[in-house]
């Protein structure tokens, strides 16, 4: 009696562990695609744990968001050289952890980047290259050494007037993140939050494979380099194909150098793996910046942090312990 009992309850368990499937939603949330996947038993489950996510990632949108005039991010820019603003402990900690990764990479990491997008634009309605005076005086705007923190009070101070600051380089990767820890506190046990290519994971699917990212070469779409078993968790790609200007057969894309006012180049894709998306999403924009070499060199000091980037003749580069052979 007591075997059988023992057995159907190993039945049980077994049945349970089969019957978990991944269910996923696709819709825009923050301007960008995101694609969201969940394990569970069943549809209702998943549906309610998407629904979670969903929940989270707008809320996340409705603080950071540099399009909403209401938003705690928009009362910060309002309000440059003029007042310290309160906010959230969550949008908070976001600027304390953006500052901690512009001082990592030397400033090329810059929120305050933000005033220099109203002289390049990179939807196609820019024809020619601002004026060497106008890029002078929008960097002169830009400088996280000027976002002033007060721990005490949680306020954020923009020094000088009209300076701005904008999470498009880490906002995604963040949101990801947040997604993933709440649904793991439900106790969610596998997923992919994929914000645009910004993705975080979790757990294993259902067949106990771990989670594939295809990494492409963007030069050659058709091409892919394979797929890459992640267990870091988080994987990141950088570089906007659609948005980028030529002037005089030079590829500028949309990821600007805060210290010159100029947009980068030579760099076509950047992926970044680390243990979390922020973290990924920051660093892979940062590369672009800093370059091949410094990028790679500071990359190799980041302990779990890998990188892939690809420049725009097509080579590939890679940090010390990625093998692309091996992928
Ligand atoms: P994407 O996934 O669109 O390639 P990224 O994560 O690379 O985005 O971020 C690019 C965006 O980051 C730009 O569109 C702009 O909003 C912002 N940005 C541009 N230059 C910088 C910079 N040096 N530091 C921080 N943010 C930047
Ligand atoms: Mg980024």
């Amino acid at each position: 009696m007591k075997k059988s009992i023992l057995l159907t309850a190993a039945v049980l368990f077994t049945a349970t562990i089969y019957a978990q499937q991944t269910y996923r939603r696709t819709l825009k949330l923050m301007g960008s695609r995101f694609d969201i996947t969940v394990v569970a038993n069943d549809s209702l489950k998943g549906n309610a744990y998407i629904d979670l996510a969903v929940k989270k990632i707008s809320t996340i949108e409705q603080l950071i968001s540099s399009w909403d005039a209401k938003s705690q991010t928009s009362l910060i820019n309002q309000n440059a050289g003029i007042k310290p603003i309160k906010v959230d402990i969550e949008l908070f900690n976001l600027i304390k952890r953006a500052l901690m990764i512009s001082k990592l990479t030397d400033g090329a990491f810059d929120i305050s980047y933000a005033s220099m997008d109203a002289i390049w634009k990179f939807d196609g309605s820019m024809k020619e290259m601002p004026s060497e005076k106008a890029i002078k005086a929008s960097v002169k705007k830009v400088g996280y050494q000027n976002i002033l923190l007060d721990e005490k009070n949680h306020t954020v101070f923009l020094k000088l007037k009209g300076m701005k600051i904008g999470f498009g380089a880490i906002g995604k990767g963040y949101a990801a993140d947040k997604a993933k820890q709440l649904l793991l506190s439900k106790g969610v046990v596998a997923g992919i939050i994929n914000a645009s290519g910004d993705m975080n994971t979790w757990g294993k699917q259902p067949n106990g494979d771990y989670w594939k990212v295809a990494i492409t070469n963007p030069l050659n779409k058709k091409n892919a380099f394979g797929l890459l078993p992640i267990k870091h968790g988080a994987v990141v790609t950088s570089g906007n194909y659609e948005k980028y200007v030529t002037f005089n057969g030079k590829r500028y894309t949309h990821i600007i150098d805060p210290r010159t006012g100029y947009p980068s180049s030579g760099i076509i894709s950047a992926t970044v793996f680390a243990p979390k998306a922020e973290l990924a999403d920051a660093l892979a924009t940062s590369i672009f910046v800093m370059g091949i070499d410094i990028g790679i060199n500071r990359i190799n000091q980041i302990p779990n942090v890998e990188c892939i980037i690809i420049d725009d003749k097509g080579n590939i580069h890679t940090s010390k312990h990625i093998d692309i052979e091996k992928i």
